[in-house]
């Protein structure tokens, strides 16, 4: 017997219908003599919709409201599914995530869990029930709802399994596993068996929203063996493996890409000792995470420009901030561009060969593509273009890195 932890996504329960078909995938599970602990986001497109609701009524509502609201839409589907394995004669019970203690910090809207009470669960799964669990939130030491950031139901799994120390935790999807990258994107994407879990933490920290970061990065604290899979069909997904060995012998295992860019340039700064501090302390201050950093050599006046970027989300307030900095430092201009992406080529064979870079830019410049950042790191390459290249360049990089054939070159 096994203790199985399995999270269905929104277009997993996207529908009534959809509920009934993971109810029978869950009660196959359990009839073969398996403990199950379901995991559930909400309805597809619902937690958008609160979204928008709220912003009807506020353009910035309080997080703690937000989290109220948020919330609601995996109560709905937890219920739908407790009451479709009843139905199927499989004994279950859901619960929100406050009612199984999942206890985390106060950070509302991107909230981080501390710790959970696994004894409620143990003990119904013990009596041969089947435990069905709100995704996406927590309670904080207040009693006051939180959620874990876009995405987060992946983190509650994970969290979930750690906890009870489950033999696997499954990860069910509207795709059949991790791909070299997005199939949406290029579609001649290949599904992998395997991803070491390193190259599966910097893909989603790049971008690839299959998995939430935190997710990993949870399964990897605690050795959670964590798999991808389709809630649509059969098959053995994809494994987040630990053991690097065992992953086919590629040099690169995918391309991850973000559209969640914007970049910030002052022209024309004193190239002086405390400029760089100056211009990103006060947007530290801020709480806004800066990724990609370039300062120029000054040429001529002991003039230089500084670039980095930021989410898109703080794209407006890093701006705001900047102005300011600028005007105190008297640079020349604050330039900004929403209109640019980042595609990333990720890899553990990287560590151990050369070339990988010199290839990228080649390709990219084959199609007139021009690169505007570059960030580099032991498995992976991170290049800034302008949006309008984006399916271009993951296409592009597919085909001259041999990642739709099983082994690459
Ligand atoms: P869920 O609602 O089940 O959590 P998500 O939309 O969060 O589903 O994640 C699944 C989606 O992730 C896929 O539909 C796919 O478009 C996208 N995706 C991005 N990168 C990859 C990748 N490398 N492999 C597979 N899917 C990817
Ligand atoms: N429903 C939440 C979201 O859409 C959490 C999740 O689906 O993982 O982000
Ligand atoms: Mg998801």
């Amino acid at each position: 017997m096994a203790l199985i932890v399995q999270k269905y996504g929104g277009t997993s329960v996207g529908s009534a219908e959809r509920i009934l078909a993971v109810a029978e995938r869950v009660k196959r599970w359990r009839d073969q003599g398996n403990q199950v602990v379901v995991v559930l986001s909400a309805m597809s497109g619902e937690t958008d919709r609160l979204i928008g609701l709220a912003r009807q009524i506020q353009e910035r509502p309080e997080p703690r409201e937000l989290d109220v609201l948020m919330s609601t839409g995996e109560q709905v589907t937890i219920a739908l599914l407790s009451m479709a394995l009843s139905a199927r004669g499989c004994p279950a019970r859901s619960y929100t995530g406050a009612q199984v203690h999942i206890l985390t910090d106060s950070a509302h809207n991107k909230a981080r869990i501390r710790d959970i009470d696994a004894a409620r669960v143990k003990a119904d799964l013990d009596a041969g029930r089947v435990v069905v669990v709100a995704g996406f939130q927590g309670i904080d030491e207040l009693g006051d709802i939180t959620t874990l950031g876009r995405g987060g139901s992946d983190t509650s799994a994970v969290a979930i399994a750690a906890a009870l120390k489950a033999d696997e935790c499954q990860i069910y999807t509207d795709v059949d596993g991790v791909y070299t990258t997005d199939p949406r994107v290029e579609p001649k994407a290949r599904k992998l068996a395997r991803i070491t879990f390193e190259e599966m933490l910097e893909m989603a920290s790049l971008g690839s929203k299959v998995l939430q970061i935190r997710s990993v990065e949870f399964a990897g604290k605690y050795k959670v063996p964590l798999r991808v899979l389709s809630s649509f069909g059969e098959g053995e997904g994809t494994l987040i493996t630990f053991e690097e060995d065992a992953v086919e012998d590629a040099k690169i295992a995918g391309i991850a890409f973000s559209r969640d860019e914007a970049k910030l340039t002052v022209l024309g700064v004193p190239d002086q000792p405390g400029v760089a501090h100056q211009i990103l302390g006060p947007i530290a201050d801020a709480n806004i995470e800066v990724d990609m950093i370039i300062q120029n050599i000054a040429a001529q006046e002991a003039l230089t420009d500084f670039t980095f970027t930021v989410h898109r989300n703080d794209y407006a307030r890093a701006l705001e901030i900047l102005e300011a900095s600028a005007k105190q430092l008297g640079a020349r201009q604050v330039l900004g561009d929403l209109h640019i992406v980042k595609i990333s080529l990720v890899g553990v064979g990287m560590r151990s060969h050369a070339g990988i870079a010199s290839r990228m830019f080649s390709a990219l410049a084959q199609e007139g593509i021009n690169i505007r950042m570059i960030s580099t790191s032991e498995i992976k390459i991170s290049v800034v273009v302008d949006e309008k290249y984006l399916e271009l360049g993951v296409r592009t990089l597919h085909e001259a890195f041999g990642l739709d054939q099983a082994s690459t070159a």
